[in-house]
């Protein structure tokens, strides 16, 4: 059994029913089971400006999949869901579901790049994730929460908090 973190964002089409529906499928991959799930966090749109927010949950998730499996089941989930990659990079979505973390791998493929390959700078994805995992550490061993602390995340709210 492998533990795979993943990071749902949407800003598009009420971003809250999306990730629902997106957790529905999430719960219902094969050979998966989801172990946790975050609060929801509204979060400035990360990158090209002049986009709704986005809503943001991290996701715990024990699996017998390989992350090359894991990958193609949550591009499926994309795709079902009406995702259509926009020429904009970062561009607003309806869904997109990404891996952050794969237990300690580390791994570099044309396809998947594991840890996220920019988590590190993404606060919208530190901070449901630690919600989460208080704990939790990059294969280098680095803590997150420590990352964290370089980062500014005061527009991150969870939506109790709005
Ligand atoms: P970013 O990757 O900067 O968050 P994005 O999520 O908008 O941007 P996408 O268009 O959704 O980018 O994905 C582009 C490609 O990234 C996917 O087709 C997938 O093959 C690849 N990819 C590499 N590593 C990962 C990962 N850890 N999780 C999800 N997709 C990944
Ligand atoms: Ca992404
Ligand atoms: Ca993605």
């Amino acid at each position: 059994m492998h533990r795979a973190y993943l990071s749902l964002g949407s800003n598009l089409d009420s971003p809250p029913r999306q990730i629902n529906n997106a957790l529905k499928r999430v719960a219902s991959i094969q050979k998966s089971y989801i172990v946790s799930t975050s609060l929801f966090y509204e979060t400035p749109s990360y990158g090209p400006i002049n986009q709704p927010n986005f809503f943001n949950v991290a996701v715990s998730l024990d699996t017998h999949l390989d992350p090359e499996a894991l990958l193609s089941n949550i591009q499926d989930i994309e795709k079902k869901q009406g995702r259509i990659r926009s020429v904009e990079k970062w561009g607003a979505r309806i869904i997109d579901i990404d891996i952050m973390l794969f237990d300690n791998i580390t791994l570099k493929t044309p396809q998947l790049t594991i840890p996220h390959y920019d988590m590190h700078n993404r606060a919208f994805m530190i901070i449901p994730l630690l919600e989460i995992a208080p704990k939790i550490c990059l294969p280098n061993g680095q803590k997150l929460s420590s990352i964290l602390n370089n980062l500014d995340y005061n527009a991150i709210k969870d939506i109790r908090k709005i």
